[in-house]
């Protein structure tokens, strides 16, 4: 499905069934036999996809899922544990940015007195709450849903929503930038840079620079044929991820930090899956995926 300045999604749809995919990874980690976290909520998000009209990917492009299954259970793992550490350093205010299906707010152990706010499409977040209200989830945080598209005027409707720009905030941004143009991508960091008060964090899963060679991308695009051509053998129809993404060079988010007053730490996709003992996935060339984890403190304000 094209993609348009305007555009809008419910769960089972166009961007919208991204987040049923990584709630599909994180229900499979859980009942794998040695799970870095656990999600006890990913599954029922499944069945209520299911039972609103949703076909859960199965042949190549479950394949697909499987095969990065250990990228994105370290990449959960981080965002726990940079949550956590926010927590420990006296940050009580956290803001999850496109936040699908992600049950942190009702999973991880938060601070008193804390809150999280998550950013969503409408229909995103309503799909979200209603599996949790049926699951009788309990956040353990003060949780607050801002359903406000991410290209709208979205710092004011997390203001209108209580959020406090003189507290530092934890700011999360996991699998959201591909969905983002380069010049959206800008905004949302001069966004966040702006409601950010000093000792505030981000957690941001960014592009490496080794995504935007010619000989990633060629690579990439031939992965995608060949998986289509598999699963229109198996009689089945295979979703263009990449449609939905906006492939196209962009600010390197280490670079664009630094120049702005924070502080910048960063690990590779494939050291961090190092370190949490996951192996590279076999169709990956070098490494496991051409990102970068990105954790930064905002230590000066910047004037421009
Ligand atoms: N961060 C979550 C996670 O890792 O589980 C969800 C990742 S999912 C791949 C991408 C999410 O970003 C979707 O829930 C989608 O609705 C949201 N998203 C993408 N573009 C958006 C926009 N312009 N406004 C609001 N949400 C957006």
């Amino acid at each position: 499905m094209a993609r348009r300045d305007d555009d809008s999604w419910d769960i089972t749809e166009s961007v919208g069934a991204t987040a049923l995919a990584v709630a599909m990874a994180r229900a499979d980690e859980t009942t794998s036999e040695h799970p870095l976290f656990t999600d006890p909520y990913a599954q029922a998000f499944l069945d209520a996809a299911t039972a609103r009209g949703w076909r859960r990917p199965r042949g190549p492009m479950a394949e697909r899922i499987r095969a990065i299954s250990g990228y994105a259970a370290s990449r959960t793992k981080w965002f726990d544990e940079f949550f956590i550490a926010a927590g420990a350093n006296g940050i009580r205010q956290s803001v999850i940015l496109g936040a699908g299906l992600d049950s942190r707010a009702w999973r991880l152990p938060w601070i008193q007195e804390s809150a999280v706010y998550e950013i969503d499409q409408p229909q995103v977040l309503q799909f979200k709450a209603e599996v949790l209200q049926s699951q009788h989830a309990q956040p353990g945080t003060h949780y607050v849903a801002v359903p406000v598209d991410l290209r709208q005027d979205w710092p004011k409707s997390l203001q209108a929503m209580g959020f406090d720009a003189t507290q530092p905030t934890a700011w999360s941004v996991e699998g959201l930038l591909p969905y983002l143009p380069a010049d959206a991508q800008d905004v949302l960091f001069e966004r966040i840079t702006g409601l950010s008060a000093l000792g505030s964090r981000v957690g941001v899963e960014a592009f490496a620079a080794e995504f935007f060679t010619e000989r990633y991308l060629a690579r990439r695009r031939d992965q995608m044929r060949q998986l289509r051509e598999q699963a229109g053998a198996a009689g089945e129809d295979m979703p263009d991820p990449e449609g939905l993404w906006f492939i196209e060079e962009r600010a390197m988010v280490t670079e664009w930090l630094s120049e702005r007053g924070w502080q910048v730490s960063m690990i590779e996709a494939d050291d961090l899956m190092a370190r949490y003992h996951r192996a590279v996935s076999p169709d990956a060339e070098g490494g496991s995926m051409p990102t970068e984890f990105v954790e930064a403190v905002l230590v000066e304000h910047y004037e421009s």
